[in-house]
């Protein structure tokens, strides 16, 4: 084509010399020219939209080359045929012809500058994408997303990346739904990843005849790749796979060099990423434990030594005077303090019985009214009195009943300890939509509203706690959170109006058609908590 080219161009400029040009062969020479340069000018401008990046630019300079090299033979022709004085045809007309060439060369052979420029946004935008690629914790989704993003680079209809376990000695190609494993050194990837250098199989059937029913199946007519290396490792490969070959090859092979080294970027990123993830992990879990421990042993510490102090006193006492009267102050105390402990240790046992395995083990439907009431019950023989609000309806949930009470017991002796002065809280249960909402509401010291997001994390006490009581560990919102949710509740944190604080949490309510079971006269024994934590059974008593 760049031949006929300058031909029409030098041509064109000794057309006024030959006078005696017949009008009978400027006509066909005018048609000729329309039919198969026309043809030539349509063919690369629709391969052109079929492909991407760098050659749809190159395939555009030249179907645009094409172009107007048919419009520059056509005026110079017609001009000769139609005008007297063809002197302005033949100016324009080789005007076209020069820009034709130009467009040619462009197309064809592009000065480096200019191959730059084209192939840069294809560049920038595989390597925009292939950044935040780093942190997809799916490894097949992320062969698979590069693989696309090497496809979209170059216009290819497909391209995917095998990663190598050099152990078993093979390489691993994704697919929708799980891995294909093929011999490293099987089609032209592995073939590529085995010699560690890049291949083109213009004909990928031909090149590797044992493979090419595969091949004809995925339309891989032609084939390019390369190997994934970093530094040190090879790590897999990447072909890109075409149905029909590529026009410019020298520009897709560096291109795919480029895209098979960021390959690789990503590739070790990705494992950096994981293998931090997994110190930071690690981390986390050690600074838990020695919050843990150091949690631990300072609240044990506080009522084991009133609890040693009182016990040792009085048993100076008796020692000295074995009829002495027993200080109901001290044993009361006493029996305070071991009661605090038991606190203590139940919780930090169910924390970490929680972190090993479920919380809740045995749902049932129960009406939540008579949660409440037995919960309310077990205050009032403890003299606190709290405020129940209840539907008249039945609102039956199905939940494990212990450790449902448990949460409420847990919030209601924080609105005790948290609330104000002698105030009786409020336990309220309500519909909401196909859920049941239930409140402990106080009027107390509230959270302030920077902490309160970090109210349900273990051993997180608010600031201002302290200056109610030292003692707490922060731990019992974290096991109600656990309990709510393993229940498929939520539970929440709400400042109450005038102060203080509301925590309302969710249980699904069981369909109607369940409840008239539910009605049914309950045979297994009441289990739950007395308001200190310790489980009651049928046969176990609050004071005893
Ligand atoms: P603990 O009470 O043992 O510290 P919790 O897990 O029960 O642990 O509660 C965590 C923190 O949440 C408490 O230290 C306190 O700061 C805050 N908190 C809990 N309930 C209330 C409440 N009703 N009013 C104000 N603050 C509360």
């Amino acid at each position: 084509y760049v031949v006929v080219g300058v031909l029409g161009f030098v041509g064109s400029t000794s057309l006024p010399e030959v006078e005696q040009v017949s009008a009978v062969a400027l006509v066909a020479a005018i048609v000729f020219f329309l039919a198969v340069g026309g043809y030539a000018a349509v063919a690369f401008t629709i391969e052109s939209r079929r492909t991407r990046g760098i050659t749809r630019r190159r395939m555009a300079a030249v179907s645009v080359g094409a172009f107007l090299f048919i419009g520059a033979v056509v005026v110079l022709f017609l001009g000769q045929l139609l005008l007297d004085d063809p002197s302005g045809t033949r100016a324009v007309g080789q005007l076209a012809a020069l820009l034709a060439g130009a467009a040619f060369f462009l197309g064809f052979v592009p000065p480096t500058w200019i191959r730059r420029a084209w192939r840069e946004p294809d560049l920038r935008a595989f390597l925009e994408r292939s950044i935040h690629l780093t942190r997809e914790p799916d490894e097949r989704r992320l062969v698979l997303e590069l693989g696309r993003m090497a496809a979209d680079a170059f216009g290819a209809s497909g391209a995917a990346l095998g990663l190598a376990d050099e152990s078993r000695g093979i390489l691993r190609w994704a697919n929708q739904h799980g891995w294909d494993e093929y011999g490293s050194d099987e089609f032209v990837g592995g073939q590529a990843f085995t010699e560690q250098r890049r291949i083109v199989a213009l004909d990928a059937e031909q090149a590797d005849p044992e493979h090419a029913e595969a091949y004809r199946t995925s339309s891989a007519h032609t084939i390019i790749a390369a190997p994934v290396t970093s530094e040190h490792r090879r790590l897999g490969a990447l072909a890109v796979y075409a149905d029909r070959a590529p026009i410019f090859v020298e520009d897709d092979l560096w291109l795919l060099e480029l895209l098979a080294d960021q390959s690789a970027v990503v590739l070790e990123a990705r494992e950096l990423t994981a293998h931090l993830s997994e110190i930071r992990a690690r981390e986390d879990a050690t600074r838990l434990k020695e919050e843990f421990l150091s949690a631990a042993a300072h609240d044990l510490r506080t009522p084991l030594t009133v609890v040693l102090g009182q016990a040792e006193l009085l048993e100076r006492r008796l020692q000295r005077d074995p009829e002495a009267r027993i200080d109901p102050a001290g044993v009361a105390r006493l029996t305070r303090e071991a009661r605090r402990l038991r606190d203590l240790v139940t919780d930090l046992l169910d924390v970490q019985r929680l972190d090993q395995a479920r919380a809740v083990m045995d749902l049932s439907p129960v009406d939540l009214r008579d949660v409440l009431e037995e919960v309310r019950l077990r205050y009032v023989e403890h003299e606190v009195a709290l405020r129940v609000t209840a539907p008249a309806a039945p609102m039956v949930a199905s939940i494990d009943r212990s450790r449902i009470e448990q949460t409420i017991d847990n919030l209601v002796d924080n609105a005790l300890k948290y609330g104000a002065e002698g105030e009786e809280p409020e336990v309220r249960l309500e519909a909401d939509g196909e859920e049941a909402a239930i409140s402990v509401i106080d009027h107390g010291i509230g959270i302030p509203e920077a902490e309160r997001d970090r109210i349900f994390e273990r051993f997180f006490r608010a600031s201002n706690a302290h200056s109610i009581t030292d003692t707490g560990i922060g731990l019992g919102l974290y096991i109600c959170r656990r309990i709510v949710e393993e229940h498929g509740g939520r539970i929440e944190h709400l400042p109450t109006p005038g102060g203080g604080s509301t925590f309302r949490f969710t249980l699904p309510l069981v369909a109607a058609a369940h409840v008239a079971a539910a009605a049914a006269p309950d045979e297994a024994p009441a289990v739950g908590r007395d308001g200190w934590g310790i489980p009651l059974t049928a046969d176990a008593t609050i004071d005893g």
